[in-house]
């Protein structure tokens, strides 16, 4: 089975997908992880994550441990992310992982949940489940700034809706692959649920789908 959750920042596509993971046993791949670690490692060079020779060279050169970098889940990560990802070959760079992830996933599991902005409409359009999760950018700026403030770092409302809103306008209006849900997907707008409330959703529109296994 593969589950496809896609949606625009801070909308709860990471939460739920983790937990669709857990739930029906299969593993999971944060797709936006590679693409902060691209815009990571062109920022690290002193480069310019809107260059496509430098953003291509530093997709095909990223290595398991490049995942790991704790600066990943910051904002600066998640900004050169965007711009990395409007550049076709570096898309083009992460498409067959993530392809290679769905088809055969690690472990005992015998399926995957991707999270990511075109996992439903790219990546894997055979997709058994696609979920585009999204809410308000209100909302959204709302959680994301609670969330940074938990982490201990500074954050101002402000800033933080500003940069929300350049991310989505570049996520949706890129050429390639922009952020949009398929036209199969269920929508789920979180503006007024919970964590538990949207699995409880997203679970019920998974269990009317009457899926194999
Ligand atoms: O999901 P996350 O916020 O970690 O993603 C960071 C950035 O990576 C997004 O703003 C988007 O530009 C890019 N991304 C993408 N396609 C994906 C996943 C992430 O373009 N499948």
């Amino acid at each position: 089975m593969i589950i496809a959750v896609d949606g625009p920042a801070a909308a709860g596509k990471g939460t739920l997908a983790r937990r669709l993971a857990e739930r029906f046993g299969l593993a999971l791949l944060d797709t936006g992880l590679l693409y902060r670690a691209v815009g990571l490692k062109v920022m690290q060079r002193g480069g310019d994550p809107g260059n496509a020779t430098v953003a291509a060279e530093a997709a095909g050169e990223l290595l398991p441990a490049d995942l790991e970098n704790p600066n990943l889940r910051g904002d600066d990560a998640a900004n050169s992310a965007s711009k990395v990802a409007a550049i076709p070959e570096v898309r083009a760079k992460l498409l067959e992982f993530q392809r290679a992830f769905a088809r055969t996933p690690p472990g005992p599991a015998t399926g995957a949940v991707l999270d990511g902005r075109d996992i439903g409409t790219v990546v894997c359009p055979d997709a058994d489940v696609k979920i585009f999760v999204t809410a308000s950018v209100e909302v959204r700026a709302q959680r994301r700034l609670k969330e940074l403030r938990e982490r201990g770092l500074e954050a101002i409302h402000s800033r933080v809706l500003q940069d929300m809103e350049a991310r989505d306008a570049r996520d949706a209006g890129r050429d390639v692959s922009p952020l949009a849900p398929a036209k199969n997907a269920f929508i789920l707008d979180t503006s007024a649920l919970d964590a538990d409330g949207a699995f409880a959703v997203a679970l019920d529109f998974i269990e009317s789908r009457n899926l194999p296994g």
